[in-house]
């Protein structure tokens, strides 16, 4: 399966004139109760401004944006999901208005806008939630027709499983309930074109369990910050399977980071968390993120 994965999006993935610049769109804390994803979002952005190799390479040769806080003002008021105005956000991607979701209308027209810039190619687009129910660091994603399609969408959650000790592959699912229609991830993936991917991250607001361990291990902001780091680094990953980037760092570094950060490194993932029987759960308790 992974050699298949590897081989289409090496193959097919892009047909994108050279000259164009990657661009990555993250955004976080749309909800404002999920404190975590601030963590995560602070942990992408020190390990991007950083000396490290990784992140030098990264910078020369993909455009990052980042909008650390969409919802400002619920946090400001200590709400957990909505708006000083009530408003849930991340259900007004189709529409949002300018007066009763100012930072929402914003932030879409400026994707908008650089999805339609022949200068930059808006290839990912991801936004960071926390979850009050499952175990570690885990995505969703969308679900389309194109089994080729799918299969590119997987690439970037397995990369970053192989990085990350507490990001679970098994967690990350796709779907298309009506009921997340109005999510920056479900409006976005139908706006953009099919060799953008978009995800939504999310973080457990308690433990993670890593590979052949039998206890949750809590999260400290730190933990929180280092997945942020890993989801930084497995850019490289990726634009290195993709051939955007040439990897021609000292051999050393290359394995050091490996090694450091191999969960496993089966490929299937480190799911050890929960799984399809929790969420079932979940659905049947109206458990929302
Ligand atoms: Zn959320």
């Amino acid at each position: 399966m992974w050699r298949i994965v590897q081989r289409v999006t090496l193959a097919d993935h892009h047909q994108s004139p050279e000259k164009e610049k990657k661009l990555v769109f993250l955004t976080a804390r749309v909800h404002p109760g999920e404190s975590p994803a601030s963590f995560i979002c602070q942990g992408v952005i020190d390990f991007l401004v950083s000396q490290h190799p990784v992140a030098q390479i990264l910078r020369d040769h993909v455009i990052f944006k980042i909008v650390p806080m969409l919802n400002p003002d619920g946090v400001y008021l200590g709400n957990y999901r909505c708006s000083l105005m009530g408003f849930d956000l991340n259900r007004h991607w189709q529409d949002p208005s300018p007066w009763a979701h100012p930072t929402l209308h914003a932030v879409k027209q400026l994707i908008v806008q650089m999805s339609q810039d022949p200068r930059v190619s808006l290839e990912f687009y991801i936004d960071v939630h926390a979850h009050s129910t499952m175990l570690n660091g885990f995505m969703y994603g969308n679900v389309f027709e194109d089994e080729e399609r799918v299969q590119r969408q997987a690439v970037f959650p397995r990369l970053l499983c192989q990085n990350a000790p507490d990001f679970s592959f098994s967690n990350t699912s796709f779907n298309r309930d009506v009921v997340k229609a109005g999510t920056g991830r479900r409006f976005l993936g139908g706006l953009l074109d099919d060799t953008s991917y978009c995800y939504t991250l999310e973080v457990s607001f308690y433990s993670y369990m890593t590979a052949g361990s039998t206890a949750p291990v809590p999260y400290t902001e730190e933990t929180y910050m280092k997945l942020g780091r890993n989801v930084a680094r497995t850019f490289l990953d990726y634009y290195k399977l993709n051939n955007l980037i040439k990897d021609n760092r000292p051999t050393h570094i290359q394995s050091s980071e490996v090694k450091s950060h191999t969960g496993g490194g089966n490929g299937k993932g480190n799911g050890v968390g929960r799984d399809a029987a929790d969420r079932e759960r979940e659905k049947s308790q109206g458990v929302r993120h």
